[in-house]
C-alpha cells in the first residue's frame, strides 16, 4: 500500500486551529478528495473550518490550481477569433448571458458560455433556453469549435471533465451549509473558467439580497479575489459588482425571461437589463481588443439579433417558434395608490422557483412556462388596483406557496425611493 505523504485530519486540525496550509497539502488534499481517498465528512469539516477561519490568498490560488489540474483543460489558441467571456455569481432574473452573448459575437470574437442548470431560487441558463422548441444544450466538441469560428456564440452545457474536483465539492458545500464563503466560491469559479481556456473574463460579481453575499464589502472582497486569482492565471479579468437587491428586468422564470432578452436583442426591454448587457459587452470587446464598438448600435439596427438566430438555430432551436405559456395565471394588485418603494429580490427568486421555474433537487425537470412578470418597479407611480404582477403556473395549486413567499417582500409608500445605482463598482 501506497504511502500517503499527509494525514488528513492533521490539516482538518490545521485550518480549524486557523493556520495555513501550503501547496503541497493542497495539492494532495484536492488529489485524494477527488480519487476518493478522503471522505466527503472529511472534506465536510475541512469546508467548514476554511468557511469559519478563511484562507489566504497563496491559499485560494493553490486551491484553484488543484481544482483546475484536477481534470482536462481547453484551449481556443486554433481559433481564428480572439475569446471574451463572462460569468455571473447568479441573481433573480439574471437573464444577461443570453443577450449578450451574441451581441458580443456580432463583433467578431469568439464567446464561449459553458453554463448550468439552475439550483435553488437563481435560475440557469441552460434552463431558460431549452424553453426555445429544439434547442440543444449539450453539443459534440467540434460543433463547439465549429459553431464558435461560425457564429461566434455558443451557450451550451459544460462537460463534467472540467475540474471535477470542484463539482464534487460543491454538492458537498450545498449540503453542509459551507456555500457562502469567499475563497470557497471564488477558487469553484474561477476552476472552471480558467480550465475552459479563455483569453478574457468579465465578472459580475453580485451584492445584495438576491445574490450568495448580501454585504456589497463581501461582494467587492469576492470580486478583488476573483480577478487577482484569473491575473495569476493569465486570463485578463476585469468584474463589475452589481447591485441584487431587486429582481433584474421584469421577468423571472424561464421562457418569459428568453421573451424579455430577444425583446432586450430587438432594440427595446427593461432599462436595467439594457444597461448591464451594454455594461458588459462593452468590458468583454475592450478585453478582445475591439475597441470604441457600438455596443447599443448593434442592439438596435439587428446585427446582435442576426448572432442570436444563428445561434439558436446552430444548436437546433427554431429562434422563430412560440414560447411555452402557462395554463394558469394570478395577477396580483396594488391595494393603495402610491409609489412602489421595495421589491425584495430574494422572495421573487423563491416564489418562482415555488411555481415550478426552478428545481429542488439536481434529477428534477423544470416548467418552462412557470414564473413571474413584473409590471411596476421601485420608484414606479402606482395607482389603487393596479397590477403589481402576474405569477404563472401550470397547476394553479402553486399559488399559495408563492404569494406565502411574496408576503411583506414589496411595499406601496408616499416617498420616492432612493434608487441605490445598478453597477456599484468596477475591479480590474
Ligand atoms: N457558483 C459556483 O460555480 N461555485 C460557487 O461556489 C458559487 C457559485
Amino acid at each position: 500500500m501506497a504511502i500517503e505523504p499527509f494525514d488528513v485530519v492533521d490539516l482538518i486540525r490545521t485550518k480549524r486551529d486557523k493556520g495555513v496550509l501550503d501547496t503541497a497539502q493542497i495539492n494532495w488534499l484536492i488529489d485524494a478528495y477527488t480519487s476518493g481517498y478522503v471522505a466527503d465528512e472529511q472534506m465536510s469539516a475541512m469546508t467548514m473550518a476554511i468557511f469559519l477561519n478563511g484562507m489566504q490568498r497563496d491559499e485560494i490560488r493553490d486551491l484553484t490550481l488543484a481544482m483546475i489540474a484536477s481534470g482536462e483543460t481547453m484551449s481556443f489558441e486554433s481559433l481564428s477569433k480572439r475569446t471574451t467571456d463572462k460569468h455571473s455569481t447568479g441573481g433573480v432574473g439574471d437573464k444577461i448571458t443570453l443577450p449578450l452573448a451574441p451581441l458580443v459575437a456580432s463583433f467578431g470574437v469568439a464567446v464561449p458560455q459553458l453554463s448550468g442548470r439552475g439550483l435553488g431560487h437563481t435560475g440557469g441558463t441552460l434552463d431558460k433556453l431549452e424553453s426555445i422548441p429544439g434547442w440543444r444544450a449539450s453539443i459534440s466538441n467540434e460543433e463547439f469549435y465549429q459553431q464558435l469560428e461560425d457564429v461566434g456564440a455558443v451557450i451550451c452545457a459544460a462537460g463534467s471533465g472540467l475540474a471535477p474536483a470542484d463539482g464534487k465539492l460543491y454538492s458537498l458545500r450545498d449540503i453542509t451549509g459551507t456555500v457562502e464563503c469567499i475563497p470557497l466560491i471564488a477558487s469553484s469559479i474561477m476552476s472552471k473558467k480558467i480550465a475552459e481556456g479563455t483569453a478574457a473574463l468579465v465578472l459580475d460579481v453580485k451584492f445584495g439580497s438576491g445574490a450568495f453575499l448580501q454585504d456589497p464589502a463581501r461582494g467587492r472582497e469576492l470580486a478583488e479575489t476573483m480577478v487577482q486569482l484569473g491575473k495569476d492565471a493569465g486570463v485578463d479579468t476585469v468584474a463589475l459588482l452589481t447591485n441584487m437587491n431587486v429582481p433584474l428586468g421584469n421577468a423571472i422564470g424561464n421562457a418569459n425571461e428568453v421573451r424579455e432578452s430577444v425583446e432586450v436583442l430587438a432594440g427595446g426591454g427593461p432599462a436595467d437589463v439594457v444597461e448591464l448587457t451594454i455594461a458588459l459587452a462593452r468590458e468583454m470587446l475592450e478585453l478582445a481588443g475591439v475597441h470604441d464598438a457600438d455596443v447599443a448600435g448593434a442592439l438596435k439596427n439587428g446585427q446582435a439579433m442576426d448572432t442570436w438566430n444563428a445561434m439558436i438555430r446552430a444548436q437546433g432551436g427554431d429562434p422563430s417558434a412560440a414560447l411555452p405559456v402557462a395554463k394558469e395565471t394570478h395577477v396580483v394588485t396594488a391595494t393603495r395608490s402610491g409609489i412602489l418603494v421595495e421589491q425584495q429580490a430574494l422572495p421573487f427568486g423563491i416564489a418562482a422557483w415555488r411555481l415550478g421555474a426552478g428545481r429542488a433537487r439536481k434529477q428534477d425537470p423544470v416548467q418552462h412556462s412557470a414564473g413571474i412578470d413584473l409590471h411596476a418597479k421601485p420608484g414606479d407611480t402606482v395607482t389603487e388596483g393596479q397590477p403589481l404582477f402576474t405569477l404563472s403556473a401550470d397547476e394553479p395549486e402553486r399559488f399559495a406557496r408563492a404569494l406565502e413567499a411574496l408576503e411583506g417582500a414589496y411595499a406601496i409608500g408616499d416617498e420616492a425611493p432612493e434608487l441605490a445605482p445598478l453597477i456599484a463598482g468596477r475591479i480590474s
